[in-house]
This record gives structure tokens, sequence and C-alpha cells, in this order.
């Protein structure tokens, strides 16, 4: 059962989180609800509980994990199928180990807010229906607040689900739990030769094409552990992700990942190394090693084909052309170069004509070294007049896949700032703002601009 907090109010909510469910958002700010999101009242069909699981952190093995402190009220039937409500941060539970159970107000904020931003990104993710908060102080670096995020998700099982049954030889429950899924999340699978290959199929390639879609948003998750890893191929688990500003491949957003094992550069093949210990979860299900291995032999095809598609959608590329990647590997090389700002550098590339380089100012002035730039828009101009191009309909198609708004770091800083002095007010305007990430809205241009020079050494570590 989740502990009750001090005095809960209403922080936050998402109305398009709520229409999933059919709920009116207005609700939510109402007492009644504000003591059911935050645990202080459970409904009376619901029967709360916490999951156990496993998984590798860091690519080391770290044994039983569970929700320590996530608390799943249940689930609610919708047009798309059941949708499960999770209190994350509503206290401790059997698998809390040393943790309290608590999350704080800065963390609920950033989850909260992305799992929206990504939503409305068109990236497969869990949602966050709202957040309550609570004087009530929880210890970190320094003593913060608590607060509760309403996650939402058809299921939060994860690979590291799967790996607990595994490791503790239990092929009984693995199998309750593999047909669990299959029956309520892929009941096409069913009817295949071996359901659990086709199942490890299915992940690796859900999981390849979330990943590419990060990669091409320049999204990076922090803390690719299997057991933030959803057996359905939605981001989950939002911690000290980062969206990438100056770009550099290398970089990594989670200042306790010393190592960088989680930078921008490596996510895909973290996410195959994910898949590599679903596999061997799945093995005893699967039967034979060959099986896995072919399933796992899928990820690398899907994800290099999704790559390609968003990237020719985001250079709005009509055709397929055979040294695409060549452009591809090319503009990464002088954006690299150049650290230049993804986001920004992408939504201005819409702006490109193809007869017109002299109008490439915006652009050029993008980067340090303007030739290379101009090296790579001779090749880029020359692969549009290849389809011929139109500047108008490729500058539209554009704009609906390049965002102009993503959640920067500092931007979330200033929403947190505000929320700990208890003015929710920004919380609520970024994510009006990241719900339409592809309009131009003009009144809010600042916050498509770069992070002012108190934020760039802002550190986001695994503290939450
Ligand atoms: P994370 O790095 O957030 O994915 O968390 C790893 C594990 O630690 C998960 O099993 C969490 O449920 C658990 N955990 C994280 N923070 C807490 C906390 N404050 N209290 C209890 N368990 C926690
Ligand atoms: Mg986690």
């Amino acid at each position: 059962m989740p502990t009750p907090l001090p005095a809960p109010y209403f922080v936050a909510a998402s109305a398009s989180a709520a229409a999933l469910i059919g709920l009116d958002p207005a609700l939510l700010a109402q007492p009644d609800y504000v003591e059911l999101l935050s645990g202080n009242s459970v409904a009376e069909r619901s029967q709360p509980l916490a999951a156990v699981y496993s998984g590798h952190q860091f690519g080391v093995w770290a044994g039983q994990l569970g929700d320590g402190r996530a608390i799943l009220l249940g689930d609610i039937a919708t047009e798309n199928g059941p949708m499960e409500l999770q209190l994350k941060g509503a206290g401790a539970t059997p698998y809390s180990r040393m943790g309290d159970g608590r999350a704080v107000l800065r963390s609920s904020i950033r989850e909260f807010l992305c799992s929206e931003a990504m939503a409305a990104l068109g990236i497969p993710t869990s949602r966050a229906l709202a957040i309550t908060g609570s004087q009530q102080g929880i210890m970190r670096e320094t003593v913060e607040t608590a607060a509760v995020v309403t996650r939402m998700a058809p299921s939060f099982v994860r690979f590291g689900s799967f790996e607990h049954w595994f490791s503790r030889k239990k092929p009984d429950e693995l199998k309750i739990l593999a047909d669990y899924v299959i029956d309520s999340f892929y009941p096409e699978l069913r009817t295949q030769d071996n359901p659990y290959q086709a199942l490890l199929a299915e992940v690796c390639r859900r999981t390849a094409h979330m990943i590419a879609h990060w990669q091409a948003v320049g999204f990076m998750h922090g803390v690719m552990n299997t057991d933030n890893m959803s057996i359905l191929g939605l981001t989950l688990d939002y911690g000290p992700f980062g969206f990438m500003e100056a770009f550099d491949a290398e970089h990594i957003c989670n200042h306790t990942d010393s190592q960088g094992r989680y930078s921008y550069a490596n996510q895909p093949q973290v996410g195959h190394w994910n898949c590599y210990a679903l596999g061997q979860a799945l093995l005893p299900l699967i039967g034979e090693v060959s099986l896995a291995q072919a399933a796992l032999d899928s990820y690398e095809p899907a994800f290099a084909a999704k790559m390609n598609e968003l990237l020719r959608a985001k250079l709005g590329l009509r055709t397929e052309q055979g040294d695409d990647s060549q452009l591809f590997d090319a503009m990464f090389a002088v954006m690299q170069a150049n650290h230049v700002d993804f986001t920004n550098f992408f939504r201005a590339l819409g702006n490109l004509q193809v007869g017109a380089p002299e109008n490439d100012t915006e652009l050029r002035d993008m980067f340090i070294d303007r030739p290379a730039f101009d090296g790579w828009a001779l090749q880029y101009r020359a692969r549009l007049l290849l389809e011929q191009s139109d500047d108008l309909p490729r500058k539209l198609a554009m704009d609906q896949v390049n965002p102009k708004y993503v959640l920067r770091n500092y931007l979330a800083q200033v929403a947190i700032d505000k929320a700990q002095r208890q003015d929710y007010t920004e919380v609520a305007q970024l994510l009006a703002v990241l719900q339409k990430p592809f309009d131009e809205q003009p009144e809010h241009q600042h916050y498509a601009a770069l992070p002012p020079d108190w934020a760039s050494h802002l550190e986001v570590s695994c503290s939450s």
C-alpha cells in the first residue's frame, strides 16, 4: 500500500495524458484526486502492488531491484486497451532496499515534462498524468520536498522482470510472465512456431525503433540499465536524461556515468546489448541458442533502417539513394567539429533554399568553420536537386519532424527553481510549449534559445 504524504497538494497535470483515460483534467486538481494521486486514499477496486525485477546496471549484474518506490494502482480500460496507473514516489515497498521509497519534486518535474514532451514528439514512451507534492522533507544531496508522479503505460514490465525469474532459475514463473506479456500485448505472436522467439524478435525491433527515435531528436536516456528497458519498447524511467545541445556524439548526460557507457553514440549498441540480456533470460523458453541469436540479429538492420528513414525525413529527402549514409555521416562530422546546437540546426535546415546558397546565413552562422558547412551544403543541394526537391513543401515536411522545442535542461531547471518556491506556473507553461514541439509558437521563441551561461555547467545525476 502507498504511504500517505502529509498535506498533499496539486502541482501539475497533463490534459493529453488525461484524455487517454477519458478523464477531465480539471478533476485532477480536486482534493479527492489529489488524495488518490498522492497515495493517501486508494480507490475501492484498486489492489495496489509493487513488482519484483532484477537487472544489469552499467553492464554489471545487480541482482534483485524491483519497484522500490513505484506502486501500481491497477489499470483502466480505454479504447486502445488497458492503461496501467502507477504512483512513483508513493513510499517504501518490499523492494525499496536502502531507499526511502520517495521521489523529490525536482526529479518528478523532469519525468513529468519529459514523458509528455517525448509523446508529443511521437516517440514511444510511458506517460505522466499528474504530479502532486508535499512539504515533507526528503534527504538527497540536500533536503528537498516530496512529490509523486502518476505514470501511465499499458505495462511497466521490463527486461529485468524476465531476468529476475531466469536468474532465480524459476522457469515456471518465467513462462507465466512471458505468456502474460504475449497474450496481453503481442497476441499476434501466439500463432508463431516459437512465440517466445517471436517475442524476442519483436522486442528487438521495437527497442531498435525507439532508440532510432532517440538518436533522431538527440535524446539521451542516461541510465539504460536492463531494468529500465520496457518490454513494450517504451521510453521508461526518466532520470538524468538530456537532449543534445552543442553536438558531441560522445556526450554523457548522466554525471554519474563516468565511463560514458550511456553516451549518445553508445545508445544504439547498448540497446542491442540489453536485448541480449533479455534473450538470455528467455532462452529456457526459446529452447535453442541459434533461435535466440536469429531474433537478436534482427536488431541491427531494424535500427539502421529506422535511423535512415528518420534521417531522410529530417533532411526532407523523399527518395532513398545509395550514398545517403555518406551524406548523413558527413553531416554529423561537420556538426561534431563545430558543436552546433542539435535541435536548432535541423530546424534551420528546413529554411535552406536549393537555388540560393547566398541565403544560408542563418545556417552558416551556426558553424565556426563556415567553409566546412558550405562543403556539406554543396553535397546536400546536389542530393536535393537529384530528386527535384521543392523548397516550400520540403520545409513544411521538415518542420513536422524537426522540433523547434525540446526539453533543454535549463528550461526544466527554470521550472524546477520556481516550483521549489511553490510557483508551478512555469511547469504548466513549459508543458504547453512542449506539447506542440513542431509549431513555430512565435510568442514562445525564447524557449528555443541556447542555454544561458549559468546553465552551461548544469550537471544531472542519478539522485532522484
Ligand atoms: P533507477 O536508477 O531510478 O532506475 O532505480 C533503480 C532501482 O532503485 C529501482 O528498483 C528503483 O525502484 C529503486 N529506487 C530508486 N530510488 C529509490 C528510492 N528513493 N526508494 C526506494 N527505491 C528506489
Ligand atoms: Mg528504474
